[in-house]
């Protein structure tokens, strides 16, 4: 049986969870009996990029170069989506589930008469039908959905996995389907690029600061530890809210999932929605004023104290340990 996976990209470069999400469908279509790996590629993207898919899993690629793509449109995301899966006869489509993936699976959802598991953390299991792992309740627990449907969708959780990298090459085809200007219906206003930092989503060591860090005149101490470790900066949503910081860096529920090896919370209260987007990450490290904030219930170290006072010390210790 064939699986399908859309590979999404940012300005023409594959980041990790795209790397991650082949992987993903390579190992899903050996868990259903073997068939291609067909890697749905969209906009502008070098021959280059395309090949490395074959060495993450896919075995086939069917890429649309239209510029069109090269702004996000749900709608035709999905209808092109839609029209790969029946050119490679795909009974599995698996998306990665962040802000595109999570768009057009509700929309190849209704189109495909599929059945859809979001958040999924594992991979599915056969054994008993077609059963996906999902996580519920922003993250507090799991949830085992079964998917009866002819073709199944599965989105996937960002650094669920790790992406490993093999030795494959993957033949590429044209995705054919055709597309006129209304089905893109949106027009770029703005962009925001972040460019130097390494982005959340790939980060291993992130640094985070909440309402307890009291404005954005006061980040400079968080941004200094930020820099000894050579960290990307996070908040929570109320600091996104209040534009002390820009809304890329907001984690959670309504945020971005990350899985870093270190997390580092700074005056952060831990509520369930915050938690929902950072609590797989590998090691969490909380420093809060107040022993009873939640926070410390989810985390390997906790240090209780100011930020204030906290911060410019373990800064200057990470210094010292790395000179
Ligand atoms: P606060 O709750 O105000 O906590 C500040 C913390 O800082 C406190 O624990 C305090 O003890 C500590 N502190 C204060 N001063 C100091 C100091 N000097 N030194 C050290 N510590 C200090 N939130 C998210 O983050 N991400 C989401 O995606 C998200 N999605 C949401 C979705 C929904 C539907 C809803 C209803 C809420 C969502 N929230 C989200 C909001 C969430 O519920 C919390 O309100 C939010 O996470 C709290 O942010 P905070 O911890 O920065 O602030």
């Amino acid at each position: 049986m064939s699986v399908l996976v859309f590979v999404d990209h940012t300005q023409g470069s594959f980041k990790k969870k795209a790397f991650e999400t082949v992987n993903y469908a390579a190992e899903t279509a050996k868990r259903i009996g073997g068939g291609d790996v067909t890697a749905v590629v969209l906009g502008t993207v070098s021959n280059e990029e395309i090949n490395q898919l074959g060495q993450y899993g896919a075995t086939k690629v069917l890429h649309l170069n239209d510029a069109r793509f090269d702004n996000f449109s749900a709608r035709a995301y999905a209808k092109a989506i839609a029209a790969g899966v029946q050119q490679a006869g795909a009974k599995v489509v698996i998306v990665s589930y962040n802000v595109s993936g999570k768009a057009v699976a509700g929309i190849l959802a209704a189109q495909l008469k599929a059945g859809l598991v979001s958040g999924a953390v594992d991979y599915p299991q056969t054994d008993n039908g077609f059963v996906v792992k999902k996580t519920v309740f922003s993250g507090k627990a799991f949830a085992h959905v079964k998917i009866t449907s002819d073709v199944k969708i599965i989105a996937l959780v960002p650094n669920t996995f790790a992406p490993k990298k093999g030795e494959g090459a993957a033949a590429a085809e044209a995705l054919n389907v055709s597309l006129s200007d209304a089905d893109f219906g949106i027009t770029k206003v703005a962009e925001d690029v972040v460019k130097g930092e390494i982005p959340l989503s790939e980060a291993e060591l992130v640094v985070s600061g909440g309402r307890g860090l009291k404005g954005p005149e006061n980040w400079g101490i968080l941004e200094d530890l930020g820099k000894a470790f050579g960290a990307t900066l996070a908040c929570s949503r109320p600091v996104a809210d209040a534009h002390w910081r820009p809304h890329h860096e907001h984690v959670g529920q309504t945020g971005g999932t990350i899985r870093p090896n270190l997390y580092v919370a700074v005056g952060i209260s831990g509520a369930i929605q915050h938690l929902a987007g950072v609590n797989s990450s590998k090691t969490i490290v909380v420093i809060n004023k107040d022993p009873e904030a939640p926070f410390f219930k989810a985390a390997d170290y906790g240090v209780v104290g100011d930020a204030f006072e906290v911060l410019p010390k373990l800064t200057e210790a990470v210094n010292k340990f790395k000179a």
